[in-house]
């Protein structure tokens, strides 16, 4: 639990500057708007002869996370995310996969756009994110969110690897999700999949045919040719990774979607991810609670309980919450509206103290305690040339004691996909001879991420090489 410089002083009815300086005696320097420790906020109390007492609330009191013994767990279905380079035919497979497989088959049932939908196969299921690209998948995960269990990667066979499926590879491997091919439009005439497969290969992705480990297959999402089979090989892929979980509890997922209906009023799309939600039941989401008032499935029918992997419309929301947002059930509705006000609370707490990531000073001090073994980078660059020599002289700066890994490299400004993917992987930034563009340093402010800009090589390597050995000057 923390509490600001500010708020403490306030309590205490003692000017902040007060409080700074005792924090500053104590060997802890904090700025006025800065989050300190139950600990720390004890000792400089005691200076003024104050106790601090601890606000006896834990939100993991309340959310009991009880362990699922290995014979509660049941098989679950995949849920899939479509990524590629823009025009590669990521909304046309989603689109030939919902054709083929949803609405052929559900008579009556027309497929709404909910964020996500459920397909059939011979009695299996797969759950497919409807809205494609690495930028959504990223945004989730800074959100604490892992709900992809498979990437299918839409590479068109006439292009072959462009920028973007470069991204979303990278994308994919710091998320730790396996990636699947599409190898889409081999109707058109120019269309070369042995190129593809070898463009892959020089980004770690080797086909299994040629002794590697990724599943590739070849399609077309506009003739709806090899669709079925790609789905096998999902299903495949999801049998091998053993996916399982408890529907037998009360349900926790996430937030897929979420917008205002003029009608129903908040509404938000939530992929269960254990357990089976139900009507009525109460709950906690990001900061809002309340009560499940109805559910409807992706095509529109009413349903009254959904089960691990499915996704579902709830409508009984206090407010508009975010994707990636967590979705809870509690055991009554007082227990969900404890947690959802903690969480207010803690969420203005977060924005008073406004903290950076990561930033090259902070790092060696982690580094120093153990706390990190890992400096993760993300490089862009003007050109390809100096890209090339920054990430091999950067890769060389790891020892045995902190490794340097490039989370992702490229050239161009820094974007707002940058920015996200270092939020999420806890990384910084490194600019040479270029910026970031308006949109993406915005964000980076929001989400605290630190960039720091070069146009000199050498003192790239320096800086990184002294934050690992802790003699970095702190950049004001
Ligand atoms: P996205 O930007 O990755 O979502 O790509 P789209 O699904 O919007 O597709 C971009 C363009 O490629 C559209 O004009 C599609 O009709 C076309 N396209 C998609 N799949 C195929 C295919 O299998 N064959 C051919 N010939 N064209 C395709």
């Amino acid at each position: 639990e923390a509490i600001t410089v500010a708020n403490l002083a306030r309590q205490m009815g003692v000017k902040a500057t007060e409080v700074i300086k005792k924090l500053l005696a104590l060997g802890l320097p904090a700025n006025i708007n800065q989050a300190i420790d139950f600990d720390a906020a004890a000792l400089v109390a005691a200076e003024f002869d104050y106790e601090v007492e601890k606000a006896g609330f834990e939100e993991e009191d309340i959310l009991q996370t009880v362990e699922d013994r290995p014979e509660d767990l049941q098989p679950r279905p995949p849920v899939v995310t479509v990524m590629g380079h823009v025009d590669h035919g990521k909304t046309s497979l989603l689109d030939a996969i919902r054709h083929t497989r949803v609405i052929d088959q559900e008579a009556g049932g027309i497929t709404q756009h909910i964020g996500a939908y459920f397909v059939e196969l011979d009695g299996r299921h797969i759950t497919f994110l409807d809205t494609p690209g690495h930028e959504a998948f990223t945004a989730m995960r800074a959100r604490g969110a892992k709900v992809t269990d498979i990437v299918i990667l839409v590479v068109a066979a006439d292009d072959g690897v462009m920028q973007q499926t470069v991204e979303a590879i990278n994308h994919s491997k710091a998320a730790g999700v396996p990636i699947m091919v599409a190898i889409n439009k081999i109707d058109k005439p120019n269309a070369n999949p042995d190129r593809v497969k070898r463009e892959l290969s020089e980004h770690g992705l080797l086909p299994e045919e040629w002794g590697g480990d990724v599943t590739m297959v070849e399609i077309s999402a506009k003739k709806k040719m090899g669709i079925e089979e790609l789905l096998e090989m999902v299903l495949l892929q999801a049998e091998l990774m053993e996916l399982k979980a408890n529907p037998n509890k009360p349900a926790r997922g996430r937030v897929i979607e979420a917008k205002l209906d003029k009608g129903r009023g908040p509404v938000a799309t939530i992929l269960v991810q254990e357990g089976t939600l139900r009507e009525g039941n109460a709950y906690v989401c990001g900061t809002y609670f309340g009560r499940v008032r109805s559910m409807f499935n992706d095509k529109g029918q009413k349903v009254t309980a959904a089960g691990p992997s499915v996704p579902v419309e709830v409508i009984g929301l206090s407010g508009v919450p975010n994707a990636g947002d967590d979705f809870v059930v509690l055991a009554d509705e007082k227990q969900a509206k404890l947690v959802a006000e903690h969480r207010q609370l803690k969420a203005r707490e977060k924005e008073l103290s406004r903290t950076t990531k990561v930033t090259l000073e902070k790092l060696y001090g982690q580094i120093r305690d153990g706390q990190i073994q890992e400096i993760s980078v993300i490089l862009k660059t003007d050109v390809q040339g100096s890209l090339e020599a920054i990430r091999d002289s950067l890769l060389k700066l790891s020892t045995p004691d902190v490794k340097v890994s490039l989370i992702h490299a490229g050239t161009g400004a820094i974007s707002e996909s940058d920015v996200m993917l270092a939020s999420a992987s806890n990384a910084l930034i490194i600019g040479f001879n270029v910026r970031a563009d308006a949109k993406a340093q915005e964000l980076a402010e929001q989400e605290k991420v630190s960039i720091r800009y070069y146009d000199v090589i050498y003192q790239i390597l320096d800086d990184i090489k002294d934050a690992m050995v802790g003699l970095l000057e702190p950049q004001y």
